[in-house]
């Protein structure tokens, strides 16, 4: 091969993302290479990791876990570095090329902030940043000639499929949904859903709070915020349906009333080798659609009244300001309270709207602004679990 590999810093690289990631690394034939890895918990799989990649940098962020930690079998040509900030000295490196940004949660959004202000290709999994500074992200990637990729696999599919037409001819977005595992449940039955069932997604495999956010659809109310800013479309314009099958992962419709959708089994690292390759199409490690075998695609409009989230999305997609930020602290802290066994899983959303509801609105917010509000949001919750 003569082309030299393109230098990825992989953040939040022993997530589910980040695994899947670096299976994609490992299957490039050596066009591209983990140059830098971070990671908060999991720090024996981060050193497994530098084992395999030989990377340049690994960074562990939580730097109690990193001090206890055991880095004897760290490769001698990697460096090992330590706490949040130290992620800013990767995204700013002018040997990184393309920054995955994988981490979970808005915890992800400085160092993304950081690639864009250098200029740097994000391949942007972490879709809290945008619901949190969508207007304020976008607008630095522009100014800096900074290319934002997604790898939300609805949002690479309207990627790819707006490729067809021209911005002025796109009339809705449509994002599809798996319906997550309570598709159908009475309002009953919700109230009987345990911690266990919530972290059982029926199609995909996942970190453990996107993995609730599916169950409570909370996720695609964040992928419609997600694709407002990402895509300069009104909120009016993002519809969802909920298709089971997880095959059409999204589709745009145009002026003329012709429908470009994308299509794939589900596997997250097609979405991942799209961004990482871009603007190159090349063969992967995912699974074909057998054409050979039957197999329905089926679709339909979401219940709202089993899916109260969605019209938060929307409506945080419609108002902007500091409404996403709100949102999507309210529901970190929620899942988290959810998980810790503080929180019933019916209780998630509306935590989230009554912290919404009762927020100082902000119509243009700074980014420090945005992270107090990140914080008194979570603040609200625990406030609103412990009433
Ligand atoms: P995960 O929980 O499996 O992994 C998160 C990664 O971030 C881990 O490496 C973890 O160590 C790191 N991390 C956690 N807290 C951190 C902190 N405070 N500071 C720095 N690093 C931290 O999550 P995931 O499922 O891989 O999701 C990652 C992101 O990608 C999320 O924003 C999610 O919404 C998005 N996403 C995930 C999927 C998917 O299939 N998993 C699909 C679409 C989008
Ligand atoms: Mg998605």
């Amino acid at each position: 091969m003569n082309h030299s590999p393109k230098q990825v810093a992989v953040l939040g690289s022993t997530g589910s993302i980040g695994t899947s990631a670096l299976e994609v690394v490992d299957g490039s034939d050596g066009r591209l290479c983990a140059a830098a890895l971070s990671a908060h918990t999991r720090l024996d799989l981060l050193v497994k990791q530098a084992q395999r990649h030989q990377p340049r940098w690994v960074v562990a962020t939580d730097l109690q876990a990193a001090a206890e930690h055991d880095w004897s079998g760290l490769p001698a040509e990697t460096k090992l570095l330590t706490g949040s900030e130290s992620l800013n000295e990767i995204t700013a490196d002018p040997d990184i090329d393309i920054v995955l940004a994988a981490i979970v949660g808005s915890a992800g959004l400085e160092s993304t902030w950081t690639a864009l202000q250098h200029g740097k290709t994000v391949a942007l999994a972490n879709k809290e940043t945008l619901v949190t500074a969508g207007p304020l992200v976008t607008r630095l990637a522009e100014e800096r000639g900074a290319q934002l990729l997604p790898v939300d696999s609805e949002h690479s599919a309207i990627f790819q499929a707006l490729q067809t037409g021209k911005p002025d001819e796109v009339e809705r977005l449509v994002l599809t949904a798996s319906g997550g595992p309570f598709l159908g449940y009475s309002a009953n039955e919700l109230e009987q859903v345990t911690i266990a069932e919530a972290l059982e997604h029926p199609i995909w495999n996942m970190g453990p709070k996107i993995t609730v956010d599916s169950a409570t659809m909370m996720n695609k109310a964040l992928e419609v915020i997600e694709a407002r800013w990402l895509f300069g479309v009104e909120a009016e314009q993002i519809d969802v349906t909920i298709h089971p099958q997880s095959i059409v992962h999204s589709m745009v419709e145009f002026v003329d009333g012709s429908i470009v959708a994308q299509l794939s089994p589900p596997d997250m690292r097609l979405p991942i080798q799209y961004a990482l390759y871009y603007p190159q199409r090349l063969p992967g490690l995912t699974k074909r659609l057998d054409w050979t075998e039957a197999f329905r695609l089926e679709f339909k409009p979401p219940d709202p009244d089993q899916f109260p989230a969605l019209q938060l999305g929307h409506q945080c997609a419609q108002a902007g300001g500091s409404s996403g930020a709100v949102l999507n602290a309210a529901n970190e802290a929620a899942v988290g309270s959810f998980l810790a066994g503080e929180l019933h899983f019916t209780e998630i959303v509306p935590a989230c709207r009554s912290v919404l509801e009762s927020h100082n609105f902000d119509p243009n917010p700074t980014l420090s602004q945005l992270a107090e509000f990140d914080r008194w949001a979570r603040e609200e919750v625990t406030r609103w679990v412990c009433a």
